[in-house]
């Protein structure tokens, strides 16, 4: 039977606890132990697919095809394993088995409470999930802040799995200690209110991981000590870092991994990160910077802008930039500044060796980003689209090279004379009954590469298999006609005859993919398209 070590947050959001939850896994696993993790989202949406990423940052996609939370993907990346459905829960998915369930008479004829049935289904989850990883121990994150009304019955589950598996669950408060600049000290406080409202759901923290922008000091751990109830050696410093990667070296420093070995009566063990520490080393290192832009329109809100929604990309194109032995600096272009063909604007691509556009969806930013995609093929400037990257491309091509003036996707207009990208055909009938949640064509698909080709070069394999999230394709009535005029199609899944690469000859790296190979890439094995691009690029 599995451990679980469940991670809540306090204080504010985002002080990145799902590296944090990554990283633990990551320490227990350099201890030789199999580790899964697993997240819960505190939201009704069945899964995260339906979510604009403004709102919510990436849509991560598993394998199998599930549409989930950002934090998935730095699981995937930190402990070098795939996850599937049943490492992701949300509100809406536990409320809707339970509500299933009693229409099935399965409660034979009980009263359905919230408590202990909700709750119960989320423990059966997760017992679920450890068991078909065959995991030692299971990571998981509840996501939100304590105190919120909405993670309440995910706490009230790691309550009542504790006291299920007491010698089996701990629990670790991730908080964050503002130090304000006028008085220029460190404060506990909040942490301690958050320590209060988690001890208020019934639960006391194992562990609190104090995020803050240096390492907690002897006073501020004792302070903690003391008023959150635990020892000063299990209040453990996650200070800021240049890389998240170096977060779990970090921990370890502070003894978390031994302190975690005793807290549940294990014996300790030699623990062996020889791959990470090179890593880490590696990206200490000065390295030469590669400039890299991506053309996208996830990145404002308001007077911010966020990196949220292309942290797959960007974590890809770091992989990438490591493994060639560069540093790679990522600028944000906005795509509706090149709408309009300014020749200013569009010259300063000149300054990156290499331009990526990701997917997307709507038509709102495409007639910017296919201006780019010109520019790019005309000047020669490495490019890497991804998803709707490709099928700008391929609309770019008809338009420009094939003389299909008004080439466009079905998705930009319903009407189209010429949909060069079109509905899948199995779409139709769902679009037509509006049926969003996790219908488009998702999860793992092989494809087969063409010899002789960059992506051939690449990827070394003639069979691959990509994760894919869309609903629109290249039209195969076009197909004759663009690779007549030069376009190369280099991956095709054989069996429903869909283009899944195309490229460009005479262009030093112009390849786009119908999927999206971000998902793929791990520090420890950056994904092969990814790394090529780059060298072509940093020359
Ligand atoms: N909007 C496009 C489609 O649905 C592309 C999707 C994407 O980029 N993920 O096919």
């Amino acid at each position: 039977m599995a451990y679980y070590i469940f991670v809540g947050g306090g204080v504010m959001s985002s002080v990145g606890k799902g590296a944090a939850t990554a990283s633990i896994g990551k320490i227990l696993q350099g201890r030789g132990f199999k580790v899964s993790a697993m997240k819960i989202d505190p939201y009704i949406n069945v899964d995260a697919g339906t979510m604009n990423p403004i709102e919510h940052g990436e849509v991560f996609v598993t394998n199998d095809g599930t549409e989930c939370d950002q934090d998935v993907g730095n699981y995937e990346r930190f402990l070098n394993i795939n996850l599937n459905t049943e490492n992701y829960m949300t509100t809406g998915r536990v409320y809707q088995t339970v509500i299933q369930k009693e229409r099935n008479l399965e409660f034979q004829g009980k009263c359905v409470e919230v408590v202990p049935d909700i709750p119960n289904e989320v423990i059966s989850r997760i017992e679920k999930a450890g068991k078909k990883d065959k995991a030692d121990f299971v990571m998981i994150e509840i996501g939100g802040t304590v105190g919120e009304y909405q993670n309440l019955l995910f706490l009230e589950a790691a309550r009542m799995m504790k006291l299920k598996y007491p010698k089996k669950v701990l629990f670790v408060l991730v908080t964050y200690l503002p130090t304000l600049k006028i008085i220029g000290e460190m404060k506990t406080k909040p942490t301690q209110t958050s320590a209060r409202l988690l001890n208020e759901a019934g639960i006391q923290p194992d562990f609190i991981l104090g995020r803050a922008s240096s390492p907690l000091d002897e006073p501020r751990k004792r302070k903690i000590s003391i008023f959150c109830n635990l020892d000063p050696k299990d209040v453990i410093s996650a200070p800021d870092v240049d890389s998240i990667y170096q977060i779990p070296i970090n921990f370890e420093k502070d003894g978390l991994g031994n302190r975690i070995m005793k807290k549940l009566g294990l014996k300790s063990r030699k623990q062996d990160m020889k791959e990470w520490d090179k890593l880490v080393n590696t990206i200490q290192k000065k390295k030469e910077v590669i400039k890299i832009g991506i053309v996208g329109k996830y990145f404002e809100t308001g007077g911010f802008s966020l990196m949220d929604s292309y942290i797959s990309v960007i974590e890809s194109v770091k992989h990438a930039a490591w493994a060639n032995n560069k540093e790679a600096k990522i600028q944000w272009l906005s795509a509706q500044k090149f709408e309009t063909g300014d020749k200013k604007e569009l010259a300063k691509l000149k300054e990156y060796a290499g331009i990526i556009v990701p997917g997307g969806f709507g038509i709102r930013g495409t007639e910017g980003k296919i201006k780019v995609i010109e520019y790019l093929r005309k000047n020669k400037i490495p490019f890497l689209g991804l998803c709707l990257g490709m099928q700008l491309a391929v609309i770019e091509f008809a338009r420009n090279v094939c003389g299909i003036k008004d080439a466009t996707s079905r998705e930009f207009d319903a009407k189209a004379n010429n949909p060069v990208i079109d509905l899948m055909e199995e779409q139709k009938e769902l679009m037509k009954n509006h049926k969003y949640g996790g219908t488009m064509r998702l999860g793992s698909w092989d494809c087969e590469i063409k010899s002789g080709t960059i992506s051939a070069k690449a990827y070394k394999e003639k069979i691959i298999s990509e994760r894919h999230r869309h609903r629109y394709e290249l039209n195969n009535d076009y197909r004759e006609q663009l690779i007549k005029k030069g376009l190369i199609v280099s991956g095709v899944n054989t069996k429903k005859d869909l283009v899944e690469i195309i490229e460009l000859k005479d262009h030093p790296f112009f390849v786009a993919v119908q999927f999206h190979p971000e998902f793929k890439s791990r520090p420890l094995s950056p994904h092969p398209l990814f790394k090529e691009f780059v060298k072509v690029a940093s020359k």
